[in-house]
C-alpha cells in the first residue's frame, strides 16, 4: 500500500550491497579495504565540524509515524537533487540498530567525504545511491556525501523504531508552516486511498466485520477481497480476528496490499502489551496495519503508550482511536507522542457529527465512520428514507451506495458490514457517480443527532 515498495531494496541486498556503510557498533569495519584504511581515517575531518555546509540551507519536513521533524539540507549538488525529488515516501530498512537506509535506482552526483563521526539525525548518501538516516552517534571509516541533518532529534529513535519504517520527506514551505505541519487527509479518488499521518496509504472503503463469526466471517471477508476490497475492520471484541486472518492468508493477495484494522477493548488496557501480542497471534498476518483503542476507558493512555512501543517494534504500523470526540481528544492528545492516524466514530445520515469530523480532520487525522448504514436494526429506516431513495434513483444507484458515497465526499472512510456477497459487491461500486452539492446538503439536512449505540 505504499508509494515505494522495497523491491529495489531486496534486489540491492541480493547483490550484496547490504550495508549502507556505517561502522557496526562492534567497531568492526564491514569491508577489508576499510580495515587497512582505518588508522589514517581517524585524522580526517568529521562531518560535525568542517563539512557542515551552512551557507545556503533549505529546510525540509520529515514525517515518521505521525511525528514531524525538520531537517536542513546542505548546499551541494546531491542535496539539491534530493530536494527536487520531494515529496517522497520511502520504506527505509534498518541496519545495525543505528541507521535507516533506502537504495535509489539512480545515482546522485555525490562528492564523498571521509568522515570521523556520524551524529544522530545525519542524512547522508552512501555509495552514490543509498540514502541513510542515522539515529545514533557513532564513529565511522566510511565515505559519505552529506545531504543534511535533522535539527532537533528528540524522539527520532523512538519514531523510527525497529525494522522497516515508512518515512515521508516533504518540502517545507516556510511561508505556510501551519499548513504543511498537518497531514493532508484528503482522499485520492483515483487510487481510492488516503495517506495516513504515519506515512502509510489506506483504502478509503472496506468491510466491517462486527457480528460476523467463524465461517460467515471468513466467507464475507473472502467475498470482499475477491471484489477488490483491501480494507478490513475487526476488533478483539468481535471474536473474529482469527477468521479475518484466515481469509487474508488464504486470499493469495500479497500481504502488503491488504490493510487490517483491529482494536484493543478497555478490559485489555491494563495489560495492553500482552493484548497486542494476542491480536498478532490471532490474526497471524505478520503485522497489524492499524490498531485502535476501541473506547475511552481506564488506563487508555497507558494502552496507547503500549501501542506506540509496538510501532517502534514493527508489530503495528499505525495507531489510532475509536469513539473519541472533541473533548476526549483535547484531553488525550497532549499525553501521547504519536498523533493518532485515524479516529473511528459512529457516522451516518441520522448521526452526522458535523462538528467533530472537521475538528479531527484539522489535526491531520483521518476520520472513519462506523454504522455507515445505521447499524443492524436501523438500516431499513435509513435505506428507505425518501430523500436518500430519490437521490439514489436519480443516479441509478442504491440507497446504500448513496450513503457510502456521501461519506466519501465528506472525507469519511467507510466500512459497511455485510455477509451478503451481493451487498458486499454493491458496496464497492462507489466511484462511477458523484453527488452534487445540493444532494450533499439534502442529506446533511437529515441529521437527527440520533445515536444508534451507546458509545
Ligand atoms: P452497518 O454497516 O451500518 O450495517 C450493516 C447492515 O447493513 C447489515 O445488516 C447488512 O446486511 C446491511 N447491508 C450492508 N450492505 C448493504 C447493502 N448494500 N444494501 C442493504 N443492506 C446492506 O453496521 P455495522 O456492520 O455494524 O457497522 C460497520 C462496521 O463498523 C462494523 O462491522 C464494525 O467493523 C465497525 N463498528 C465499529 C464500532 C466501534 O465502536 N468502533 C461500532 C460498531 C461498528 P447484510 O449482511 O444482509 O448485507
Amino acid at each position: 500500500m505504499r508509494k515505494f515498495t522495497t523491491a529495489f531494496l531486496i534486489l540491492a541486498l541480493a547483490l550484496g550491497i547490504s550495508a549502507c556503510g556505517n561502522t557496526p557498533k562492534s567497531e568492526t569495519p564491514i569491508s577489508e579495504n576499510n580495515v587497512s584504511e582505518s588508522r589514517t581515517e581517524q585524522t580526517e575531518t568529521s562531518l560535525s565540524t568542517d563539512t557542515k555546509e551552512t551557507s545556503k540551507m533549505t529546510t525540509i519536513q520529515i514525517i515518521i509515524n505521525g511525528q514531524e521533524f525538520e531537517a536542513e539540507l546542505y548546499d551541494n549538488e546531491a542535496a539539491q537533487q534530493f530536494r527536487e525529488m520531494l515529496p517522497l515516501q520511502l520504506d527505509m530498512d534498518d541496519l545495525h540498530d543505528n541507521e535507516k537506509f533506502f537504495y535509489f535506482s539512480d545515482s546522485f552526483n555525490t562528492a564523498d567525504q571521509e568522515m570521523k563521526e556520524i551524529h544522530e539525525g545525519d542524512l547522508l548518501i552512501y555509495d552514490s545511491k543509498c540514502l541513510v538516516l542515522f539515529y545514533e552517534n557513532l564513529e565511522t571509516r566510511y565515505k559519505y556525501t552529506p545531504l543534511g541533518k535533522i535539527s532537533d532529534t528528540a524522539g527520532l529513535k523512538e519514531a523510527l523504531g525497529a525494522g522497516t519504517v515508512s518515512v515521508s520527506f516533504n518540502i517545507n514551505d516556510m511561508t505556510d508552516t501551519a499548513q504543511t505541519s498537518v497531514n493532508d487527509v484528503s482522499f485520492n479518488f483515483e487510487t481510492k486511498t488516503v495517506t495516513l499521518n504515519s506515512g502509510y496509504e489506506m483504502p478509503i472503503y472496506g468491510i466491517g466485520t462486527y457480528s460476523l463469526l467463524d465461517e460467515e466471517c471468513v466467507n464475507s471477508v473472502q467475498a470482499a477481497l475477491e471484489n477488490g476490497v483491501r480494507l478490513i475492520d475487526t476488533a478483539y471484541m468481535y471474536h473474529n480476528e482469527e477468521s479475518v486472518g484466515e481469509a487474508v492468508r488464504n486470499s493469495g493477495i500479497p500481504r502488503e496490499e491488504i490493510f487490517v484494522i483491529t482494536k484493543l477493548y478497555p478490559n485489555q488496557f491494563a495489560n495492553a502489551e500482552a493484548a497486542i501480542d494476542e491480536a498478532l497471534e490471532k490474526l497471524d498476518i505478520e503485522y497489524i496495519d492499524l490498531m485502535l483503542l476501541h473506547h475511552p476507558g481506564n488506563n487508555d493512555v497507558d494502552a496507547y503508550h503500549a501501542m506506540e512501543a509496538a510501532v517502534s517494534e514493527g508489530k503495528i504500523r499505525s495507531i489510532g482511536l475509536s469513539n473519541w470526540y472533541v473533548e476526549e481528544l483535547e484531553e488525550f492528545l497532549p499525553q501521547v507522542t504519536i498523533t493518532p492516524a485515524l479516529v473511528q466514530n459512529e457516522i451516518h445520515p441520522y448521526y452526522q457529527e458535523n462538528d467533530v469530523i472537521p475538528y479531527i480532520q484539522s489535526l491531520g487525522i483521518v476520520v472513519q465512520g462506523w454504522y455507515p448504514l445505521g447499524g443492524r436494526g436501523h438500516t431499513a429506516e435509513l435505506l428507505n428514507n425518501e430523500v436518500i431513495s430519490e437521490i439514489a434513483s436519480s443516479h441509478g444507484k442504491s440507497s446504500a451506495q448513496v450513503i457510502l458515497r456521501w461519506n466519501l465526499q465528506k472525507g469519511v472512510v467507510v466500512i459497511p458490514g455485510s455477509s451478503n456477497p451481493e451487498h458486499i459487491k454493491e458496496n464497492t461500486e462507489l466511484f462511477d457517480f458523484e453527488l452534487t452539492d445540493k444532494e450533499m446538503d439534502l442529506i446533511k439536512s437529515l441529521d437527527r443527532n440520533e445515536k444508534h449505540d451507546w458509545y
